[in-house]
């Protein structure tokens, strides 16, 4: 099982390189490589999970986040509706994405990144995306098309970047980390989450 300190942070060269396609269909250890990214994120739901498992509470993961430089990720999150999004994803691309933007007032975070930071990162607040969705439930593979809004759209942005090896701080204003453009909006949240 996949704990806290497996995933690599932001002192390991690894994460700021660029991934690999993931070959289809999927192999044993790529099927893998998903399962157990999901179960982190299911087992960080747990109470403390900190204590039982040592694993620190996310809405997403990347592949290279563990150190698998394939582009692929997990997404397990409650949207700002209470409605939850559980998904692999496999060899995404945006389509297209909206001139809006959307932060989060609280910041993001990221597992690979274990300090404080502080500033906005704004993103399109809506995406149109193409990937290829496991689906945990069924084990299964199937190319989607799909319209991705608010966090859940936040969330893509962030691990899409990681499949190219960009960290979100260095998404942040240097000069004027609070700086909020024109066309962006805040995303209000109750909670705070890396990913
Ligand atoms: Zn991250």
């Amino acid at each position: 099982m996949l704990t806290y300190d497996d995933i690599i942070k932001e002192d390991n060269e690894d994460i700021y390189k660029d991934c690999e396609p993931v070959k289809l269909p999927l192999s044993k250890e790529d099927i893998k490589t998903l399962e157990d990214m999901h179960e982190y994120l299911i087992k960080g739901y747990e109470p403390d999970a900190w204590k039982k498992y040592r694993i620190k509470p996310g809405v997403g993961l990347a592949a290279p986040q563990i150190d698998v430089l394939k582009r692929m990720f997990c997404v397990l999150a409650y949207d700002e509706r209470g409605d939850l999004w559980d998904f692999g994803v496999v060899n995404p691309k945006i389509i297209s994405h909206s001139t809006q933007l959307i932060y989060l007032p609280m910041g993001e975070g990221c597992l690979s990144v274990d300090r404080e930071t502080e500033g906005f990162v704004h993103r399109a607040r809506k995406v149109k995306v193409s990937f290829h969705l496991y689906d945990f439930e069924t084990k299964t593979l199937r190319k989607v098309v799909m319209r991705l809004k608010d966090y859940v759209a936040i969330i893509f942005q962030h691990e899409l970047d990681h499949l190219s090896g960009t960290l979100f701080v260095s998404r942040i204003n240097k000069d004027n980390p609070f700086f909020v453009p024109e066309n962006s909006k805040p995303l209000k949240l109750e909670y705070k989450k890396d990913f």
